[in-house]
């Protein structure tokens, strides 16, 4: 029989992150000892004010459909929150809530690609922002870097990837998977470039915002020849610990928000109205409430690095911001270990799961075919064992 799914689904390449996660269980449950450093996903609970402001929400009877935008209550305290550690001015009109950040990019993309349209994506760059570019036919254009650039882009390397196509570029910052940070001035640079491309729109990824070591991050749409054509996204999942609620958001022009919500109002409707009752004493906290899993993270930076770079043909940058480490492999390229050849990094990172037991996730599917990235949100137990597996492995 010919295949009876669609075209679009069949191209579709698996989220790499989530494949990874999904084969790292599966070999735990028949029995093998695996450390799963695939998966960015903190390994802390919600905490317990969070959990709380849901259980009230229960216990008060928020169980009907929410607006398809989200609570009026909660994109106030978004906007609050955008004024506070962004200095972004949206008012709740320009807020969109969604499940999880995945959905606001998705949305985002949908709504303003058409086929053909170019969309720039800066490397390494997070797995699904490519595939959901696939899945709007437009075309994505890598804009190489490597780790000798601090896996950074030059504002020449911009203007020479933007053509008349382009409709889109991508940043993150804290990025995943290189944990690098743009700074104000770099930033400004960039957008420099772009204002003399006024088609060209920005989606600004924040999720990591939070979860920074050395400076400040810095927020695109705080450039104010850009805060028209940026939609900046944020969520909860990474800072506050609650993957498994669902909150994304973004704030953008209000066009681009009722576009999002028509999209929604399609595919979804509004989201989880617990998660989301829940999201508004997150996003109103202080920051310093949640310093205590930054502190955490940073000391395992420091272990990780440590440890990796006592591991010959590890090339490792320093991270500032995210849980990952992306060090560059390709020194083992070509080897041939216990009777394994590794010619990429997809290799590599087979190599690690077969002889250390332990998971991650390769460079490619970040365009990024040197690397491999591995997630620090574990215990400091579980990222030294690991990396001695590693380390044995190799040797
Ligand atoms: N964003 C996380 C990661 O990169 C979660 C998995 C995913 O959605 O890709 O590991």
């Amino acid at each position: 029989m010919k295949n009876p799914l669609s075209d679009r689904i069949t191209s579709l390449p698996a989220s790499a992150t989530l494949a990874m996660a999904a084969k790292a269980r599966e070999l735990k449950l028949a029995g093998k000892d695996i450390i799963g450093l695939s998966l960015g996903e903190p390994d802390f609970n919600t905490p317990d004010f969070i959990k709380q402001a849901a259980i009230d929400a229960v216990n008060q009877d928020y169980n009907a459909y929410t607006p398809v935008d989200g609570y009026l209550e909660l994109k106030e305290a978004i906007c609050t929150k955008f004024k506070r550690d962004n200095n972004i001015t949206y008012t709740p009109n320009q807020v969109v809530v969604s499940t999880g950040a995945k959905q606001s990019i998705a949305n985002i993309m949908q709504v303003l690609l058409n086929p053909g349209d170019e969309v720039l994506l800066p490397c390494p760059y997070w797995v699904s922002y490519s595939a959901i570019a696939t899945l709007c036919e437009a075309k994505s254009v890598e804009i190489r870097s490597s780790i000798e650039a601090n896996f950074k882009i030059t504002p020449a390397q911009l203007e020479a990837a933007i053509t008349p196509k382009t409709k889109l570029i991508l940043f993150n910052s804290p990025n995943n998977p290189s944990g690098v940070m743009y700074s104000e001035q770099e930033y400004r640079a960039l957008a420099a470039v772009l204002e003399k491309h006024p088609n060209i729109f920005i989606m600004s990824d924040e999720i990591y915002e939070h979860i920074n070591y050395d400076a400040k991050p810095f927020s695109f749409a705080a450039i104010e020849s850009m805060y028209d054509r940026t939609i900046t996204v944020n969520g909860l999942a990474k800072a506050f610990a609650m993957t498994g609620w669902r909150i994304g958001y973004i704030g953008a022009a209000e066009w681009i928000a009722k576009a999002c919500t028509k999209l929604q109002g399609q595919i979804t409707s509004g989201t989880n109205c617990i998660a989301q009752r829940a999201a508004i004493t997150a996003v109103l906290a202080p920051v310093t409430k949640i310093q205590y899993m930054v502190d955490e993270f940073k000391t395992r930076r420091g272990i990780i690095i440590d440890l990796l770079r006592e591991i010959d043909g590890f090339n490792v940058n320093v991270p500032e911001g995210a849980f990952y480490v992306f060090p560059d492999v390709s020194a083992f390229f070509g080897k041939t270990i216990h009777g394994i050849k590794i010619e990429n990094a997809s290799d590599f990172a087979l190599f690690i799961l077969e002889k250390a037991n332990v998971a991650t996730v390769t460079g490619d599917a970040f365009g990024a075919p040197d690397c491999i990235r591995i997630s620090y949100a574990a215990s400091e137990l579980q990222i030294r064992e690991a990396i001695k597996r590693i380390k044995e492995a190799l040797s």
